[in-house]
Parts: C-alpha cells; structure tokens; sequence
C-alpha cells in the first residue's frame, strides 16, 4: 500500500475515498472530544466527517486542562448545547424538539475511554444528555463494538444531526463510511476477511 496521502482526504492514495464525499447540508454545529488514543486510530470513523460536514471542530483531549479554550468558546454560544452520551440523566435524542443551529458535542473514544472522559469533564455534566435510537444497524464490522449503543462515532454523529434537523439528509455521511469500511474489509486478506462477516 502507498503510504502516499491524497492531499484532499488524507487518507492513503490507494484508498482515496474522494470519490464518495458529499456534502451534508446542515447547520449543526459538532464537536467532537476525541480521546488521544483514537488520533492514529485507522480504523477511526471521525476522520471522515470534515470531509462532509460544514461545521466540525475536533479536539483532542482527555482531562479539563485538554478543554480550556473549548469551555471558554462554549461561553460565548447563545445556540443550544447537547452531549451525545447515554448517561443516567440522558433523554432519548428523538423526545427532544428539533432544534436547528444547536451545538452537538460528541465524545470519540471506546466506551471505557470515553466513561472516563466525562468523569474527568464535570463541566459536560451542565449541557442536555442525549442518547439516540439509531434507524438502522451499525455498519461498523471492522471494529469491536465498543460503544455501549455499538455505534461509531460518525454514526452516532449523523443520527444526532439527523433528529436535530429532521430535513437534513445524512445519507452522504453513512454512504462515505460504508465506502471506507468495504475498502478496508478488501484491503484484508481473505483470512482475516472472514472473521468480520
Ligand atoms: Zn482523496
């Protein structure tokens, strides 16, 4: 394989995924934590979304000290803040009025990692919880499902925006990751293939 990187998406130029990027026409803003230990992740799913969507900030973080600039940002937004996590106090996303110009905060990190991350983050404790009740089975086969709703984080992401903006369709952001996990599932040799399907 190439080490070479396409200059538009950053991945691999054998496995350039331009070819399948459209835009999603939405005004959510996300967010998303990403924990550090997800950064060089290959099989990372968020590497995709500022390819598709117009308004993404990533940070990477896993203590407060990480979020300072963040938090201080948060402040000043008169929009709507929601955490995307499935805590005790979370309300089910789809009973929550479609808000457009909401700011959706989503944290990427295996379930455990990212358990941490809001330990370590009282400050996200302040912002609406919400979980989500996906439209269709995750399509994330190269990956342990880690997640407690076995979602990746572009997924759970795009059903966020999704019931946030009911118009807005979110097939461009799924149909890129399908595109990414079937070239890397033919990447595989045809041993390790097997144990995914
Ligand atoms: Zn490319």
């Amino acid at each position: 394989m190439s080490r070479h990187l396409c200059s538009k998406c950053q991945f691999p130029a054998s496995h350039c995924l331009c070819g399948h990027v459209e835009k999603v026409d939405c005004e959510t803003h996300l967010i998303i934590l990403q924990h550090p230990s997800e950064v060089k992740h290959a099989k990372n799913s968020v590497r995709l979304l500022p390819l598709s969507l117009p308004n993404i900030q990533i940070v990477v973080g896993e203590s407060e000290a990480d979020f300072v600039e963040l938090r201080a940002w948060l402040i000043t937004q008169k929009k709507p803040i929601y955490l995307l996590y499935p805590s005790d106090s979370s309300r089910d996303i789809s009973e929550t009025q479609a808000t457009e110009n909401a700011i959706l905060i989503v944290l990427d990190g295996t379930w455990r990692k990212a358990h941490k991350m809001l330990m370590l983050n009282p400050w996200l404790l302040a912002f609406t919880h919400l979980s989500i009740t996906p439209d269709r089975p995750s399509n994330y086969k190269i990956r342990k499902a880690s997640r407690s709703d076995s979602l990746s984080s572009l997924e759970a992401a795009a059903f966020g925006i999704k019931t946030l903006e009911p118009m807005v369709n979110i097939s461009p952001l799924l149909n890129l990751f399908d595109a990414m996990i079937a070239q890397q599932l033919a990447a595989m040799p045809a041993n390790v293939r097997k144990r995914y399907r």
